[in-house]
């Protein structure tokens, strides 16, 4: 970002620094600039936690991903991974004993959850609401000032944590579709589980049938449809919309119809 000569930094710690002298400010519309710096720094916290991630996903493929692709990233590959920690590194001698400490420090988390549930929140002040949401905007924005000192509360002891470790083990397959790896924590790989494609223009679907040398083998989720010909048709299920037509190659065409099912409950 440029402005009038001064380049703004992305950097959290300087985000932070931001939303904190524009609270000071102490009017509405200083805490609606605030809410913009806000989300900054929450991607930029996400940003910081994808590059723990470089040697599993090439640089290339996730220089390019906005923040939604990372958050949803993160959250397969660190479900749980919102606790605070402290690390001690040793030197280790020849019998492979610790000698010598390196390295100690507490690592302060929060979880992308958290992040995520917190950003949507703040994005809600980003927008103009409709005319009818005009009163109520104004009404959760007498809140606003408390919600955001507590949010800064929050974040300040992320911030100034100076590293962070990655907690998941990446396991990927290339999406049939559009060949983009699809990552998932394989600690958290179970036979059934579905895992999508986070592609945004693609998001096909899968389930895992087995997992073979850390390697999960896949097949996509699709409904068939056996034409009277004897043609079977693959329809992908996230493709899957009600009244919309699937047609075979011999002419024959059905009707995507959804039927409402009831069970006795027990
Ligand atoms: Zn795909
Ligand atoms: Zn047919």
């Amino acid at each position: 970002m440029f402005l009038g000569g001064i380049v703004l930094s992305f950097h959290k710690k300087d985000c932070l620094e931001r939303v904190k002298s524009l609270m000071s400010n102490d009017d509405e519309a200083s805490f609606r600039y605030a809410c913009l710096e806000l989300r900054q720094c929450i991607e930029s916290i996400a940003y910081a936690k994808l590059k723990n991630y470089k040697k599993v996903v090439p640089e290339s493929q996730f220089s390019e991903w906005h923040p939604k692709r990372v958050f949803d990233f993160l959250l397969e590959m660190e479900p749980k991974a919102d606790k605070d920690y402290h690390l001690n590194i040793y030197e280790e001698d020849e019998n492979g004993n610790p000698k010598k400490l390196v390295f100690s420090g507490d690592h302060k988390t929060i979880s992308l959850q958290y992040i995520k549930k917190n950003y949507n929140k703040i994005g809600y002040y980003l927008h103009t609401p409709t005319l009818n949401k005009q009163a109520e905007y104004h009404e959760a924005s007498t809140k606003l000032k408390r919600y955001l000192d507590k949010l800064v509360k929050e974040l300040e002891p992320i911030i100034d944590c100076t590293f962070d470790s990655r907690m998941g083990i990446a396991a990927h397959f290339n999406c049939h579709d559009c060949g983009q790896s699809v990552y998932h924590n394989l600690e958290t790989i179970k036979i059934g589980k579905n895992i999508r494609c986070l592609n945004e223009q693609c998001g096909k679907i899968y389930y895992v049938e087995n997992y073979i040398d850390e390697k999960p083998l896949v097949k996509p989720i699709q409904m068939k449809i056996t034409c009277d010909c004897g043609n079977d048709i693959y329809v992908d299920q996230h493709k899957v919309k009600e009244n919309t037509y699937i047609d075979c190659e011999c002419g024959d065409r059905y009707l995507i119809d959804k039927r409402w099912v009831y069970r006795k409950e027990t």
